[in-house]
């Protein structure tokens, strides 16, 4: 059984973070040290630790995380300039949270490559 992160504590709002989207599957919120102008956290309602524990059950839900990126893109103002989705995995790719979640940044050009 994967451990529960701050994520889950956001998603049930026992941590009060101001929320930007949520529905039955996944949630949105601002990150809490921005890397750019905007900089928003798309994550699953259901814990999964790294983008390795994906199964085909999961399908439905990711999905849905690129759809919210769309929809917060648009709400953002940064569609038609452009932005950059990042999902990190593990130690190599960066990962902090080992709760998945999908970087959503963009507001200013944002080079070849960004580390986050
Ligand atoms: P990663 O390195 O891909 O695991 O990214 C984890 C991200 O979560 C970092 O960008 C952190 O700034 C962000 N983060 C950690 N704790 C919080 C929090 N309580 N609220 C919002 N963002 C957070």
């Amino acid at each position: 059984m994967a451990e529960e992160t701050i994520f889950s504590k956001i998603i049930r709002q026992e941590i009060p973070t101001p929320l930007l989207y949520q529905d039955d599957l996944v949630t949105a919120f601002r990150d809490i040290s921005p890397q750019a102008k905007s900089h928003i956290l798309i994550i699953p309602n259901k814990l999964i630790p790294t983008v390795n524990d994906i199964t085909e059950d999961d399908e439905l839900t990711i999905g849905r995380m690129f759809s919210v990126a769309r929809k917060l893109a648009k709400e953002e103002g940064i569609n038609e300039d452009g932005y950059r989705l990042i999902m990190n995995c593990n130690k190599h790719g960066g990962q902090e949270v080992y709760h998945i979640h999908m970087h959503l940044v963009g507001g200013e050009p944002l080079g070849k490559m960004l580390s986050i």
